[in-house]
């Protein structure tokens, strides 16, 4: 009996949430991602991929002089063509190459790693960046061979398509925060261009708030012979890269290992995906990557800023980092041939739908912490965010994967959840401007927070 009166008590709170929510809330419905959506070419994305393969090797170690073979041409090319998407949206997007002279693993003598960037600034928060990123340099079998034919159609030629359809469409539009497109260089020797990318973020001082890392996202015949084009791994880490001892002490005790910033944008994806997506779900993979394999990513999130791998639901590894050959009846080589354009249309419109909600809201709230212990309420509080019209406190059971109750809080710093006992809910709180762009969740504490203190310099590649 007990129980039944306590049930009631929960469903009468979330009854009152969505009558606060009906009679205040501005609309969450945006037309403006189902017009992106729709803006993706898969056309677009097969012309890419087929310039990319038409440089016949992409290797990091390549030659760098010719016009028609090798990374340095296919880095200009890249660069060019975020010139003339820039040109078309009236000088909309600056493009930056940052560079370092590399050599340690996988680089036996000092070697230019270059980064192609395109920057749209945003109009009014522009020191908030929302990265999407792929990598141009591709390999065959042996990593060092910088001269055999090494298509890296998929690998990661469908990453580096999908950075500049997500910019060829979203330069149309303006938004708030700054979006950079980035194609990045030596992931196949050891995420050289990865940690260019933290690097010189840290040094422009911005406030990344997401990078969605794409690799080998087109292709849809596992080795298993399953055919899946209808989900897309979203791998995120649980605990932050960044966290000290302290601070996992306090997380181990009170909760947060499976809700770092990173996990949230995944679970931000999830959310678009099953709203604004037909026939593509996300597959959330509670993971930083995948099985003792790595991304560009990786170096991002050591660097203290929240990313997440994007990738195809099934691989097929007689397609990655092999020599182009038949061998026993199979051929073997990342070729063309094995992207399925329409799906990979489905990863980009995933992305860039991602990328104008995010640069569309505001900032998650800062300093979210929640009181209430030996107590019948929970109180949730955060920083006022100027750029918000509101907030949305939410909590889901400890063992659910998505958020699932909300409350909206107007024009608040804090809001305190009558009968909802602290001890058996996780809590978090978003942030929703006026015309009803909303945030991700960020959890309270260190755990949760997306903008960390100036982290420590990045680990050495
Ligand atoms: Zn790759």
């Amino acid at each position: 009996m007990k129980q039944l009166i306590i049930a009631a008590a929960l469903l009468a709170s979330m009854a009152g949430s969505a009558l606060a929510a009906d009679s205040q809330a501005p609309s969450d419905d945006h037309p403006l991602l189902r017009e992106i959506g729709q803006d993706v070419s898969a056309d677009e994305l097969h012309a890419t991929i087929e310039h990319l393969v038409g440089f016949g090797t992409r290797h990091t170690l390549s030659d760098t002089t010719s016009d028609t073979r090798g990374i340095g041409a296919a880095r200009r090319w890249v660069k060019a063509r975020f010139e003339a998407i820039g040109a078309a949206c009236g000088g909309c997007l600056k493009i930056e190459t940052p560079t370092d002279l590399v050599s340690g693993d996988r680089i036996p003598k000092p070697t230019e790693i270059m980064d192609v960037l395109a920057i749209q600034t945003g109009t009014t928060d522009p020191n908030r960046v929302v990265v999407i990123s792929g990598h141009l340099d591709s390999r065959v079998s042996d990593v060092m061979n910088a001269t055999s034919d090494a298509p890296g159609a998929n690998d990661d030629g469908s990453g580096v398509a999908e950075v500049i359809e997500a910019a060829r469409v979203l330069s149309r539009h303006r938004y708030a925060a700054t979006i950079v497109y980035a194609v990045l260089q030596g992931e196949e020797q050891n995420l050289y261009g990865g940690a260019l990318l933290a690097k010189y973020a840290t040094a422009q001082g911005w406030q990344v708030e997401a990078d969605l890392n794409n690799d080998i996202d087109g292709n849809i015949h596992g080795l298993s012979g399953v055919i899946d084009n209808t989900h897309v791994r979203v791998f995120s880490e649980g605990t932050k890269a960044t966290e000290s001892p302290a601070q996992a002490d306090r997380r181990r005790y009170n909760g947060g290992e499976v809700d770092s910033p990173s996990r949230q944008l995944a679970r931000f994806m999830d959310g678009l995906a099953d709203r604004y997506l037909t026939n593509m779900s996300v597959r959330m993979v509670y993971r930083t990557d995948r099985f003792s394999r790595g991304s560009d990513q990786v170096r991002m999130l050591e660097a203290g800023y929240p990313a997440v791998r994007v990738t195809e639901a099934v691989e097929n590894y007689t397609r990655q980092h092999q020599d182009v050959r038949t061998e026993g009846g199979v051929a073997y080589g990342d070729v063309i041939s094995g992207v399925d354009f329409p799906y990979l249309a489905q990863v980009t419109r995933l992305n860039a739908i991602t990328l104008a909600s995010l640069a569309s809201a505001p900032p998650p709230p800062q300093e979210v912490k929640i009181e209430g212990a030996v107590s019948p309420d929970t109180k949730v509080s955060w920083a006022p965010s100027a750029d918000a019209a509101g907030y949305r406190v939410w909590w889901r059971d400890t063992t659910d994967a998505r958020w699932r109750y909300s409350r909206w809080a107007w024009h608040a710093d804090s809001l305190t959840l009558k009968g909802v006992v602290i001890d058996d809910w996780f809590f978090g709180v978003s942030a929703v401007s006026g015309d009803g762009w909303e945030s991700p969740v960020e959890f309270p504490g260190p755990a949760g927070a997306f903008f960390s203190p100036p982290p420590a310099p990045a680990k050495a590649p």
